[in-house]
């Protein structure tokens, strides 16, 4: 017996997750897959954030149940790092903490959006925007950058995507999966023409912070008048190479955040009180280790770049943070190897992965059907080899 609900039923399956799992099916059969499809940082977390948690559970303070919105001293040092580092002026009521930027990401689409409503979704897009607004009952509204404006959203394409249903925006920056960096002169303009627009939020997803290499992180809550008007989401994973210890946290209006803390103490109470002592032990400590990995990810970055372009048919941007790579491979759809026919990006990634022994995401999942995303969070030695596979495989597509 199967009696699905019809919301699980239409909901998209998480791409990426999808693709590492087949990944990990094709490993356990024998197969050398070098796996290229997760968001994934290949760093572990730096030792002085392990020692954080391991003083916590030694102090045993933290096994209870802590405050649905988090300890008060880690909002507070959230709160303190908004207003240091990113010149938003969020309180500590005003921060939730959350299991991980996703959990942070639902929380806010369960609080605004009633049926019906729209979310303007700047594209490409990380996979679960949709899912997450349509579990809300929502509709994604795409909005597109193209490859040849950087995948970036200009004020008038933005603009002419409002409707009187329109609840919310959202983008990250840095992007995933373009790498796509906004700078503050390329947000305010858009800023101008959101404030033009009343009872919208922006949803501004700023987890690849730290992994910037323009030298200059730009918030858009932090543009004139935009601080009431956005939620910055942000959190631990990727620039403290903490994806397991799911951590992830909103500064929000205090009306926002009160109705965030609400529908988490429904669906989860809090985040894992140890994860909150390493979070704060992050925050609040060297940020050495996470400039370090940021360093790391720009020097793979140019030579996966100089790889990539040894490849005939690939077209990619020049990715100015992030971790990953998305080029056009529109080139070889409708090529074949006598056996295979690559009628699109989903075709081509099952390619790679059957004949590459390489995974990829297909760049459908992210809202662009011609492209597909790499992941760059590898060691060199895994990425030189992949893409010298990838290469040789698509040689003999014609
Ligand atoms: N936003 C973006 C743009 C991401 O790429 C990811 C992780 N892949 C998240 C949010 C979710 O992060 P977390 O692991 O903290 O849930």
């Amino acid at each position: 017996m199967e009696m699905l609900s019809d919301r699980v039923k239409n909901m998209a399956e998480s791409a990426t997750l999808a693709m590492a799992a087949k990944a990990r099916e094709y490993k356990s059969r024998g197969i050398n897959v070098i796996s290229l499809s997760l968001g994934e940082p290949d760093f572990k977390t730096p030792k002085h954030i392990q020692e954080g948690a391991k003083a916590a559970i030694d102090e045993g303070k933290y096994f209870g149940y802590p405050p649905v919105n988090g300890y008060a001293d880690l909002r507070q040092a959230i709160s303190d790092k908004f207003k240091n580092e990113n010149g938003l002026a969020y309180g500590a009521d005003q921060v939730v903490v959350s299991n991980g930027a996703k959990q942070s990401i639902a929380n806010i689409f369960q609080a605004i959006i009633n049926e019906g409503d729209e979310v303007i979704v700047f594209a490409p897009f990380w996979v679960s925007y949709s899912a997450l607004i349509e579990l809300a009952g929502g509709i994604p509204v795409l909005v597109s950058g193209s490859i040849e404006s950087d995948f970036k959203v200009t004020a008038d394409q933005l603009s002419v995507a409002f409707s009187a249903k329109t609840k919310a925006i959202i983008f990250s920056s840095p992007c995933n999966p373009t790498g796509s960096v906004f700078t503050k002169e390329e947000l305010l303009p858009l800023a101008e023409v959101i404030l033009q627009h009343d009872n919208v939020v922006v949803v501004a997803d700023e987890i690849y912070e730290h992994i910037n290499y323009t030298g200059a992180h730009a918030s858009i809550g932090a543009l004139p008048g935009m601080l009431d008007r956005t939620v910055t989401v942000n959190g631990m994973a990727k620039g403290f190479a903490m994806t397991g210890w799911r951590v992830g946290y909103i500064g929000a209006p205090l009306w926002l955040a009160k109705a965030c803390n609400k529908v988490q103490g429904q669906f989860t109470s809090a985040n894992c009180g140890i994860a909150q002592r390493a979070a704060l032990t992050g925050l609040t400590t060297d940020l050495a280790p996470t400039i370090a990995m940021g360093q790391e990810y720009l020097r793979r970055r140019d030579f996966v770049k100089e790889l990539l372009d040894e490849i005939p048919g690939f077209k990619t941007n020049v990715p100015q943070g992030a971790f990953y790579f998305f080029p056009d491979i529109s080139e070889y759809f409708g090529k074949s190897d006598g056996q295979n026919t690559i009628n699109n990006a989903s075709d081509l990634s099952m390619y790679m992965l059957d004949h590459a022994h390489v995974s990829v995401v297909t760049g459908e999942a992210f809202g662009d059907p011609n492209c597909i995303r790499l992941s760059y969070a590898a060691s060199e030695e895994d990425l030189r080899e992949a893409i010298k596979r990838i290469k040789e495989a698509l040689a003999k597509l014609s």
